[in-house]
């Protein structure tokens, strides 16, 4: 029989410990899958102050209790706790790795909640966080064969393997996969931010892991991981194709192209799934789909709006960036608001659309609710109590809630561009046919023309739970998705 294949899992954040977007979705959950199918997998993300140590009962590790790493000209102490996600079939240990001024003394990842601009320090805490993953594992004396690494806070251990630890025999048959969540964002800093790194100087090239000047975290992977993947199909050609999709790295990916594979995400149903969600009032499957409507009553209340069974509810879950299509909105939004229907919104990120939903709740307060912030209680209800789930992204690498929308009978209504095109199949409004309504070209009319489309379909609601059913019945659990992963890992180390 073959060794049990051993894989570290890294990632800036892992639901539910820490939380931005996606990343932590599937950092939370395609490690269990991965378990499920034999492999061990351990999984390491920084303590973030916002961790809450007793709940989730993370413990000190005394003997990975002082671990230095170099920073530049200094030397930074870190430290590992260690708990554990506990799923319904198994549970996956994660490490944390800590270090006070960098992790612990701050409650949100990225960005500073005052100024609402990257932590200036960026490039120290993910150059320190990549650093301490490798010195940790060789004081840990646990040797992965696989290093998985996602998105570019990751960036540089693939860089650190391939130069500085390159002949360290500890590391020796070590191989690294790099995943792509979302290539736009690149960790990119200036030059005096490379000489932190300790890298060899002659990997400040184009070939290496300059970027136009800049150390480029995202690019270092890219160049230095023996695998790339990212979380659908359509994004992995769109990224190497496309100059509007690739955010400057086609030349890369098109060189590379024989290493990069196309994982569609899978969707935890343990979370994510009406049946079973303890966070929303009423449960339901497909043959209880009368209590969705309750969910919808409780979801208006909720928003201070009042409930009209006439009206169509649709919702939106997401960050407020440009990437997620909300300038379309804003296009139509007047529009939007002549029609038949009440939308509600949760989600946070940029000013100008704060603004916007803000002056249009203004404008329209029967119409619209809006909740600008994080709360995954709410997105929960909002699945649970929609009638349908707007995503127009200008691009999506994979997209969750389209995913979760279907599960909750909340038909979507998406662009077709990266995962939401792989993942929704547009509906034939004679046959029903189909889980939602798509559209493809970046414009307002378009956008509008299909939310049309959808209302003109829910007028029909014999037609409409057809559509519903067929979401519901749509399986984007993790296995398949695991399995393809596992068959990456097996080629990589020749194990079978
Ligand atoms: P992305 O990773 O690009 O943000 P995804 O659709 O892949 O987009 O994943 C977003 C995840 O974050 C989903 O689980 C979604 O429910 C969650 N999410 C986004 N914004 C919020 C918010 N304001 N409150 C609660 N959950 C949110």
């Amino acid at each position: 029989m073959s060794k049990m294949l051993n894989v570290l899992f890294v990632s800036s954040e892992v639901d539910p410990f820490a939380k931005t977007g996606g990343l932590a979705d599937v950092s939370g959950s395609l490690p269990q899958a991965l378990k499920e199918l034999g492999i061990e997998v351990r999984i390491i993300m920084p303590r973030y102050g916002a961790i809450d140590e007793e709940k989730f009962r993370l413990h000190e590790v005394i003997r990975l209790r002082d671990i230095p790493v170099p920073v530049g000209h200094r030397t930074e102490i870190g430290c590992i706790r260690s708990a554990f996600i506990v799923g319904q079939k198994t549970k996956v240990q994660v490490y944390f790795l800590s270090h006070d001024n960098f992790f612990g003394n701050r409650d949100s990842l990225y960005v500073d909640s005052s100024t609402k601009k990257d932590y200036p320090d960026n490039d120290e805490r993910f150059i320190f966080f990549d650093r301490s993953v490798l010195e940790m594992l060789k004081r840990l004396g646990w040797q992965p064969d696989i290093i998985h690494c996602n998105d570019w806070q990751t960036g540089l251990i693939p860089a650190y393997l391939k130069t500085i630890y390159k002949s360290d025999p500890f590391f020796k048959d070590v191989k690294t996969i790099f995943t792509i969540h979302n290539i736009a964002y690149q960790g990119s800093f200036p030059r005096s931010s490379f000489e932190k790194t300790g890298l060899p100087a002659d990997t400040f090239t184009p070939e290496g892991v300059e970027f136009y000047g800049n150390l480029n975290f995202l690019k270092a992977g890219l160049v230095y991981s023996d695998i790339l993947t990212t979380v659908s199909e359509r994004y992995a050609e769109e990224i190497r194709t496309l100059d509007e999709y690739g955010a400057g790295m086609t030349g890369i990916l098109q060189k590379r192209r024989n290493d990069l594979y196309g994982i569609v995400n899978g969707i935890d149903y343990s979370i994510w799934n009406p049946a079973v969600d303890s966070l929303i009032p009423y449960r339901y499957n497909l043959n209880t789909l009368d209590n969705k409507v309750e969910n919808k009553k409780v979801l208006l209340k909720k928003y201070n709006l009042e409930f009209d069974p006439t009206k169509p509810v649709i919702g939106s879950i997401s960050r407020l960036a440009d990437q997620k299509g909300f300038d379309l909105i804003a296009e139509v939004s007047e529009e939007l608001m002549k029609r038949n229907l009440q939308y509600v919104i949760l989600g946070t990120g940029e000013k100008k659309y704060h603004e916007l939903f803000e002056s249009l709740r203004k404008k329209y307060p029967t119409k619209i609710g809006v909740y600008l912030g994080f709360n995954n209680e709410l997105a929960h209800l909002i699945e649970a109590g929609a009638d349908m789930f707007l995503m127009p992204s200008r691009y999506e690498p994979c997209g969750l809630n389209q995913l979760y929308s279907l599960k909750y009978g909340t038909v979507p209504i998406v662009r077709s561009t990266g995962g939401l095109a792989d993942t929704i199949e547009d509906v034939d409004l004679k046959t029903g046919k189909g889980t939602g309504f798509k559209f493809t070209e970046y414009k307002g009319s378009a956008l509008l023309e299909t939310i049309d489309r959808a209302l003109k379909a829910w007028q029909n609601q014999a037609l409409w739970r057809k559509i519903m059913k067929e979401g519901m019945s749509r399986d984007f659990s993790w296995e398949t998705s695991a399995k393809k992963y596992l068959s990456l890992y097996k080629k990589l180390t020749k194990k079978s």
